[in-house]
């Protein structure tokens, strides 16, 4: 005998352990999309958003954000999608075609800019560089400056992006745990506006990576399972941690955004966003005059 839908009689496709309902695919569907809208409005400065650019890497999480993005605005909104490609080879290409086939199908503009164009190398260069800055860290400020470069050139009013609660709750507790309360402070959603800075929104922040996966499933969405071969394993020994507490405590990723909801306004009282300066080099904010992604460039052509 199936497990019925806590909201009608039809078979559930999943239990909801952190509320305790079991749900159909058409209450689930409704379920998921009822939150992102629901973050959408949260984190919107602007009333009406003219132009929205989505980071897409092609994976399940930034597959699900545009798919959504462009279910609730294709009708009033231009939507255009950004995919970084770092150079990662036999990784990166396969979800770079999986990009290009969801854009062909929504009918939305994509644009594609890479590593080896506006860094000089790719991540495979990059990785086979021994020095003190993890390569995780290159390949984050890199992308960060591509992708605000491209959502600027393309006068986006917001870039929204893929993170799930999973991602959002671990990258909470690693800031913590680094008492790195000032980077905890500038994850997104940016309440602030600050000048050349396109502000991004994580309409996927409160839905575990799970329900995203299975959402995809549902919709059909083309996604791929693997994982960048240079993935931190400090990064896995939180999500671990997570699980585990999830599992004993259900709620628990919720809790952790919750708790930092709350903390957040006394955090930007102490931590005042800085005042931005403009990278002699490429132009972008930057907290001094050269910015973060310019000083890598710099490191790496000194190694
Ligand atoms: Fe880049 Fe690290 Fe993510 Fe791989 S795991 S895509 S190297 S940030
Ligand atoms: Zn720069």
């Amino acid at each position: 005998m199936p497990i019925r839908c806590s909201k009608c009689n039809k078979a559930a496709v999943t239990f909801i352990r952190y509320n305790g309902t079991h749900l159909c695919k058409d209450h689930f569907i409704e379920y998921f999309e009822r939150r992102v809208k629901r973050e959408f409005r949260k984190q919107k400065s602007k009333k009406r958003l003219n132009r929205i650019a989505v980071a897409l890497s092609g994976g399940k999480d930034s597959s699900v954000a545009l798919y959504v993005t462009h279910m609730i605005y294709h009708k009033t909104t231009e939507i255009h999608a950004i995919t970084v490609d770092e150079g990662i080879d036999g990784y990166r290409d396969k979800t770079i075609a999986i990009a290009r086939n969801l854009c062909k199908e929504l009918g939305v503009k994509h644009h594609i800019v890479s590593f080896r164009e506006h860094v000089g190398k790719t991540m495979d260069d990059i990785a086979k560089i021994e020095n003190e800055i993890g390569t995780c860290t290159y390949c984050g400020v890199f992308r960060r400056n591509c992708l605000n470069r491209k959502a600027k050139e393309l006068d986006a009013d917001v870039l929204v992006m893929g993170h799930n609660l999973d991602d959002y709750s671990q990258s909470i507790l690693m800031n913590f745990v680094n008492a790195d309360l000032e980077k905890l402070i500038r994850l997104g959603p940016h309440e602030r506006v600050q000048p050349g800075l396109i502000p991004r929104i994580l309409p996927l922040r409160m839905i575990p990576e799970k329900e995203v996966f299975l959402y995809a499933m549902l919709r059909g969405l083309e996604t791929s399972l693997d994982e960048c071969p240079y993935a931190l394993s400090n990064r896995k020994k939180f999500r671990d941690m997570i699980n585990e507490l999830e599992r004993d405590h259900p709620g628990t990723r919720h809790k952790i955004v919750q708790s930092y909801e709350q903390i957040k306004p006394l955090l930007s009282k102490h931590f005042p966003p800085a005042e931005l300066k403009t990278c002699k080099y490429c132009g972008e904010p930057a907290a001094s005059s050269i910015c973060k992604a310019c000083l890598l460039k710099e490191k790496l052509r000194s190694d």
